[in-house]
């Protein structure tokens, strides 16, 4: 449960984030995008990154994300995963969540690689009414008069087609046209003209549409109106677990899986992608600290990078050189070398003052704060001074005191004030250093 709303958490401060602000062909970082601000180098770098993976090129590569705190590691992963498209999964995981009592490491990991690989199901469904606007029928598929593709979409659905004879007798003895108001019966296919809206024949003739084929006697059609959710292994997983059952996905408290049960699903979607059932979504899963993961789940990160079914690993790490965990080097980033081979490297760098002024500014409105210029501009000196996060958390705090006088803008002194009641790590060091010995007795 805690981790799942750890989860929560980390994803709402980066809610502003809608992608990487990038140029669609040049892939040149437009200055403040997107909910993203400077970092231009490594924006871009992440941005050629995606193209690649959209090409189908960096299989079984990583990305790490190498920066001094809050230099928008995260954010950068969360622009990637956006730019994906909006159903792509994204999965946030802290290296040393995997260090827990309720499963092993690799366990954990399993369930954060599934948890980040979205199923895209294609159901079908009911098809109601609805005012016809678009007609298509498509004869490039099979090249005869008789047969091909159409498509009819209406205000509130789109039905495709495979038109065979039998769809050309079906199509219809109503003569159906734009602007007929239509509905389809669920269980025959059935297409019914309940009346009309606006249009006119000549409407069909400038759609391109042939008329013949639209004056059809009666007869069966078969229906395929798709509707597509996406849903991820990890919650497919779980809903199968006997042990677990769905609730558990509430509770977040799924245990282990049993690896039958993932071999079953893995099998099942397989076969449901054969079918054009299903689309496999890989997402993205971004791994923070990662030199807190320890040699072991560095060796199932190595295989399970290769496997068919893997999603996008980004990984991110403030440190320079480390130890590997459960070894005795020390390598850059804290990752063994052979893995370290499989590892595209981007940098993030430390605002300057206008980016940080940028980054607080567009937090602000994100959180619906309105902040007076001078809280601003003491908010940007105290995040270069201590760091952006800190900086970003008083907007909240600032916000609170100012509700309290019923002020609706937050002034100065609601930043002062708040500065002086939450202190940021290094004042609380300080603070801790000279008070150790009252606080430890
Ligand atoms: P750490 O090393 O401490 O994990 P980080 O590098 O992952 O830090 P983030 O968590 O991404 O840093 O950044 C801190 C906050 O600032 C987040 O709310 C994030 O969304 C925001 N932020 C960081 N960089 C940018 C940016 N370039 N544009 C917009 N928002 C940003």
């Amino acid at each position: 449960m805690s981790k799942d709303l750890r989860g929560l958490n980390m994803i709402a401060a980066h809610s502003h984030i809608r992608g990487l602000g990038v140029d669609a062909t040049t892939l040149e970082p437009k200055a403040a995008s997107q909910g993203l601000v400077g970092q231009e180098k490594a924006r871009k770098s992440a941005a050629v990154m995606l193209q690649m993976i959209k090409e189908g090129n960096v299989a079984g590569r990583a990305v790490l994300i190498a920066g001094p705190p809050s230099t928008g590691k995260t954010a950068l992963a969360m622009g990637m995963a956006q730019s994906l498209g909006p159903d792509v999964p994204f999965t946030s995981l802290a290296a040393s969540e995997i260090y827990s009592l309720e499963m092993s490491k690799t366990e954990a990991l399993k369930q954060a690689f599934r948890k980040s690989i979205g199923v895209r199901i294609k159901e079908e469904s009911e098809i109601m009414e609805g005012e016809v606007v678009e007609i298509q029928i498509d004869r490039s598929v099979t090249g005869s008069a008789k047969q091909g593709k159409l498509t009819i979409k209406t205000t509130d659905m789109e039905a495709v087609y495979d038109m065979g004879n039998k769809m050309i007798d079906a199509m219809t003895k109503e003569r159906i046209m734009a602007g007929d108001i239509i509905s389809i019966d669920k269980s025959s296919g059935k297409i019914t003209k309940l009346g009309r809206s606006y249009a006119r024949s000549r409407d069909y003739d400038a759609m391109g549409v042939d008329t013949k084929f639209l004056q059809c006697p009666d007869g069966e059609l078969q229906k395929r109106k798709e509707t597509v959710h996406t849903v991820t292994l990890h919650e497919i997983d779980v809903i199968n677990s006997r042990t677990q059952g769905f609730l558990a996905l509430f509770s977040g408290d799924t245990g282990e899986i049993r690896s039958e049960i993932r071999d079953q699903i893995n099998i099942k979607v397989g076969e449901w992608k054969e079918e054009g059932k299903a689309e496999i979504v890989p997402g993205v899963l971004f791994i923070d600290e990662v030199h807190m993961l320890d040699i072991e789940s560095f060796a199932f990160l190595n295989s399970a990078l290769e496997d068919e079914l893997a999603p996008i690993v980004i990984m991110a790490s403030n440190r320079a050189n480390a130890k590997v965990r459960g070894t005795d080097y020390r390598s850059p980033h804290g990752l063994p070398f052979d893995f370290l081979d499989r590892v595209v490297i981007i940098k993030t760098h430390p605002y300057s003052p206008e980016d940080l002024k940028q980054i607080l500014s567009v937090r602000a409105q994100e959180e619906e704060v309105d902040l007076s210029p001078d809280a601003l501009a003491l908010l940007t000196k105290v995040g270069s001074e201590t760091g952006l996060r800190y900086a970003a958390n008083l907007i909240t705090t600032s916000q609170l005191i100012a509700a309290k006088r019923r002020a609706k803008q937050v002034s100065v002194e609601d930043v002062q004030r708040s500065f002086t009641l939450f202190y940021d790590p290094a004042r609380s060091a300080k603070f801790v250093a000279s008070f150790e010995q009252h606080l430890l007795g």
